[in-house]
């Protein structure tokens, strides 16, 4: 596995990918550490979670440092990333043991019916590279405390975070082969999927990529959560804060240079508020500092070199169809892989920033007559991941949120996750759940039991 510094081009050596054999090795210690780890007690479990808590704090510039050379993130927010692992960590070291307490159900009298939830033996789980430490920690904190084992697939283009992960757990304490990463290309990944001793599967990226997963694991009869693309639409209402509206939008589209799931990816205007919020954004958009990832800047470049040119091909044949560049639209011309904040408008509904997924600080801006065409606007997508709607009316907010087909919405804030509560999408974003209570009912045996 080649890794690239996307901030200047140049190579950083090529690390051995595992052989057939190691992954063998990998499977049959899974399999066999989640026999004696499923009976580890729960505090215990909770205790180490803990621990690895405070091994991402201790190392907390090692590991920014590593995302930041892998795949481009600025530094500070290459650190927020590792303070949030560790937040989810505590989260789940104090609330897994209530999440996981058996659900007693009345019945009937003399009748003890209660649900117990009882861990499904190794998962597997595929991870993007966009979020290289905190995609991994959100499935494995609740997963590992629920008394599965864990098998991380990363991303090809970083090898060195997936290590590092691996090493958290072995110096927090948790016994060899609860957390193992297997150093593959995506090609022996069918392969792990249809190994007897996984169970189940969970993948964070593409739309392409879940489908292929998802239909080897359905013929395995094995569960999957699937978190996939988005296409956020970000939703400005008549009444809404215009200047916090185009202030938080620009930080919503430029989130991770632009490179996340839910950053906000369609700007959906009412015509009262549109000329001025158009102002505003652009402002916003044009004062973001792009540069040197390792220094104060605001945007880093984008992870790849095909990232860029795919995201520059939807730029220009969206303009091509007759979008207007208000601002950007051309990489920089400089060393490593570096796009600039982009505004579109009299963007055709049907172009390619409109209807695809747009993976970089990109922002499409359309106009809508009414609060009904923006709802319709902001539908008009398979993909249904988050979104956001500013207003200044908190119940005409909620209804709206209500209306818009997605895993969630935020009203006058940002999308983003939080550990405590449920993250995923519909349609085309996948199914089922991370984080919260749902999230570490996932891959759980929910079995029920009835005692007379
Ligand atoms: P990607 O190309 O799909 O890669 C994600 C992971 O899947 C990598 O480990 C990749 O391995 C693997 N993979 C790719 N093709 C596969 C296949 N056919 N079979 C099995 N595994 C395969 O996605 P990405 O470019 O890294 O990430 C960006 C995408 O992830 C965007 O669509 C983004 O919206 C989505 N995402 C979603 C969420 C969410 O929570 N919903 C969060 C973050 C990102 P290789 O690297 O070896 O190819």
């Amino acid at each position: 596995m080649d890794r690239v510094n996307p901030a200047t081009g140049e190579a950083l050596g090529v690390v051995e990918a595992d052989d057939e054999a190691e992954v063998e090795t990998a499977l049959e210690t899974a399999a066999e550490t989640f026999e004696t780890w499923r009976d580890v007690p729960l505090a215990e479990r909770e205790n180490l979670l803990s621990n690895a808590a405070d091994v991402l704090r201790e190392n907390e510039t090692e590991y920014a440092e590593l995302m930041t050379e892998e795949m481009g993130k600025p530094l500070a927010a290459a650190r927020s990333e590792v303070e949030k692992c560790a937040w989810v960590c505590d989260y789940y070291a104090e609330h897994a043991g209530e999440h996981l307490q058996d659900d007693h159900i009345g019945t009937e009298p003399g009748v003890d019916s209660f649900v117990a939830y009882e861990p499904l033996g190794p998962i597997l789980a595929v991870m993007p590279w966009n979020f290289p430490f905190w995609q991994v920690f959100r499935f494995a904190a609740p997963h590992l405390t629920s008394g599965n084992v864990g098998l991380l697939k990363h991303a090809s283009n970083v090898p060195g975070c997936a290590a590092a992960i691996e090493e958290v757990f072995r110096e927090a304490g948790y016994p060899e082969g609860v957390f193992q990463t297997l150093l593959v290309g995506s090609d022996l990944v069918d392969d792990v999927v249809e190994d007897d001793r996984v169970k189940a599967v969970t993948l964070t990226g593409s739309e392409r990529a879940g489908r292929a997963v998802a239909e080897t694991a359905g013929a395995e009869l094995k569960k999957t959560v699937l978190e996939l693309g988005g296409s956020d639409p970000f939703v400005v209402l008549d009444d809404a804060d215009v200047e916090a509206a185009a202030a938080t939008g620009a930080r919503a589209r430029t989130i991770n240079s632009g490179q996340s799931c839910i950053a906000a990816k369609r700007f959906v205007v009412h015509t009262d508020v549109y000329d001025e919020f158009v102002e505003a954004f652009v402002a916003e958009m044009d004062a973001l500092d792009v540069g040197d990832p390792t220094a104060d800047v605001d945007l880093g470049p984008q992870a790849r070199a095909d990232l860029m040119d795919d995201l520059h091909d939807q730029v220009e044949r969206s303009v091509a169809a007759g979008a207007h560049v208000e601002l950007g639209g051309e990489p920089l011309d400089r060393e490593g892989f570096f796009y600039p904040p982009t505004v579109l408008t009299d963007v055709p509904r049907d172009s390619a920033v409109a209807e695809e997924e747009v993976f970089g600080p990109v922002a499409p801006v359309f106009e809508v007559a009414d609060e009904a065409e923006a709802i319709d606007l902001a539908n008009e997508t398979d993909l249904g991941l988050g979104g956001s709607v500013w207003t200044a009316d908190r119940e005409r907010g909620t209804r709206v949120a209500r209306e818009i087909e997605s895993g969630t919405v935020f009203v006058n804030e940002l999308t983003k996750s939080d550990p405590r509560l449920p993250f995923g999408g519909v349609g085309d974003s996948g199914y089922g759940r991370e984080l919260g209570a749902m999230g570490i009912h996932e891959f759980v045996n929910r079995k029920t039991v009835w005692v007379q």
